[in-house]
């Protein structure tokens, strides 16, 4: 879903990168996650420009806007792309790259992220296709596949996260009500 050629925050363009057009779902499209966009000419641009969906209008990878993430962070290079969501920092990775997260500099610098978030309850989430793995200060947790009708849940010592699991939203929802019963 490559983005308007330039953002507000940052004289940035997208040049050759174009993974968001792979890694993002395309509603008005009906194109899954994590496989090219059949209007994507990949590291050239978009084939519909003028007439792409008002969602890929509007998307803007995190790299694109925040010139404190360098030239390592652009998507074409770093094989991931940086999204925000309302919990926090989400990696969207290549799904033919699935690892490179894990390089230097990203891994700890992502720890980074996790580590000061944990103070204002903001997450940061690996997203490799449908498996999800929380970052948090002292560890991974590997949560597997994590559909849209599942809820990740922390445990917290004050803001210190000691254990992730995931659970349906239904069951969330039950033990709600049964909390407030
Ligand atoms: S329509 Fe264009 S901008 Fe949107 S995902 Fe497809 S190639 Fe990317
Ligand atoms: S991932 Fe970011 S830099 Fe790459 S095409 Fe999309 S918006 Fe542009």
């Amino acid at each position: 879903m490559q983005s308007e050629a330039k953002s507000e925050a940052t004289s940035r363009d997208c040049g050759d990168c174009t993974l968001c057009c792979k890694v993002m779902a395309i509603e008005a499209l009906g194109k899954p996650a994590n496989a090219w966009c059949a209007h994507c000419q990949p590291k050239h641009g978009c084939s519909i420009y003028a007439d792409r969906p008002a969602e890929c209008r509007a998307f803007r990878c995190l790299w694109l806007v925040n010139g404190l993430l360098d030239d390592q962070w652009k998507p074409a290079k770093a094989k991931f792309v940086l999204t925000t969501s309302d919990d926090g920092i989400e990696v969207r990775c290549d799904p033919g790259f699935p690892d490179a997260w894990r390089k230097a500099p990203y891994q700890s610098e992502i720890r980074e992220w996790a580590m000061s978030g944990e103070e204002h309850d903001v997450t940061v989430l690996i997203i490799n296709g449908p498996r999800i793995i929380l970052v948090t200060r002292e560890r991974d947790f590997d949560l597997g596949h994590v559909g849209p009708d599942h809820r990740i849940v922390r445990e917290l010592e004050g803001t210190r996260v000691v254990n992730a699991t995931v659970v349906r939203a239904s069951d969330l929802a039950k033990a709600s009500d049964l909390d407030q019963e």
